[in-house]
């Protein structure tokens, strides 16, 4: 039993040009922490299989799929699809790879092959929408990865879990009103994409924090609105939409998050999965945009995931 890691090499070829935060030095910054660290040596790592049509379309349009497998992009070319998100020639490739990354990792934890997972990928997928990329985001990795546990392993109570600076408009709007589903967000509020901070669903806990929150706020978000309703829930796997730009070095974000924060997320968290779970975390990458910092980060997160109980003594 152990924590597996998995990435692959495209999705440090998803190239949207130089100046774009969301940049293949992220995914490089991750890897060379987590070796620096020696993290690497006790993770079980994985490169990502191509997302199937067939899982995309859980929660994609097939219109909207197909437009984008007919697209060619050329060597060089930059095709936009977004205010600021577009296309080199590997993109779709990366955010296939991103996608196949969780539904792997889901496959992972349910045959009981790993305690936990993390995914380096990009690009990122929680503003994906049905019919339309948004916010650098082509697929909605999280939300495939929560369908193929809901779908293809039959499970009837998933947990999305979502510490990203930014509101998981995509990821909220595909399970709205899903009750098999329970999304806990915490996010900068008002901000980018302008939702969710004051909407009230039975199934969407969202906690908008003012631009400057630090830890003690975001610490008491998590312990005071997402564990209680998670304990409640009794997830039988939680996925982690885990974006680290409310880090305070973040260039994006105006949260003032530190790496500590994420790990003492990810300790709650694997205590409700250890109650409620078997243990089953499959968290994915979304933003973090100082790759310093989102080293760090990740380091931070990936070290408490590896405390699975088995590992404890
Ligand atoms: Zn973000």
């Amino acid at each position: 039993m152990t924590t597996v890691f998995i990435t692959h090499p495209d999705c440090l070829k998803h190239d949207m040009g130089s100046g774009h935060p969301e940049a293949p030095v992220r995914i490089s910054a991750i890897l060379k922490e987590i070796e620096a660290l020696g993290l690497n040596q006790h993770l079980k790592q994985y490169i990502a299989p191509l997302a199937r049509k067939e899982e995309l379309e859980r929660v994609h349009s097939s219109d909207y799929l197909e437009a984008l497998f007919e697209m060619k992009v050329e060597e060089h070319e930059l095709v936009p699809l977004d205010g600021d998100t577009s296309l080199n020639t590997y993109s779709l490739a990366a955010a296939r790879y991103a996608t196949g990354a969780v539904v792997l990792a889901v496959d992972q934890v349910m045959r009981a092959e790993a305690d936990n997972a993390f995914c380096a990928v990009r690009p990122p997928g929680h503003h994906a929408l049905p019919n339309r990329a948004m916010g650098f985001c082509i697929f909605n990795a999280v939300a495939v990865g929560a369908a193929h546990a809901l779908e293809a392993w039959g499970l009837d109570r998933i947990a999305i879990c979502d510490f990203d600076v930014h509101y998981g408009n995509g990821t909220a709007d595909m399970f709205v009103n899903d009750r098999r589903v329970l999304m806990c967000q915490t996010f900068q509020h008002p901000f980018y994409p302008y939702q969710g901070g004051n909407t009230y669903n039975p199934n969407m806990i969202n906690v908008g924090l003012k631009s400057g929150t630090g830890s003690l706020k975001f610490q008491e978000a998590i312990e005071q609105h997402w564990i209680p309703a998670l304990n409640e829930f009794k997830p039988q796997m939680i996925l982690i939409s885990a974006g680290f730009d409310a880090h305070r070095d973040d260039p994006l974000g105006g949260l003032d998050l530190v790496e500590e924060d994420y790990a003492f997320a990810t300790r709650l968290l694997m205590e409700v999965a250890e109650t409620h779970a078997a243990g089953r975390i499959v968290s994915t990458l979304e933003g973090g945009y100082n790759p310093v910092a989102l080293g760090r980060s990740v380091a931070a997160h990936v070290n408490e995931l590896l405390k699975a109980p088995i590992h404890r003594h």
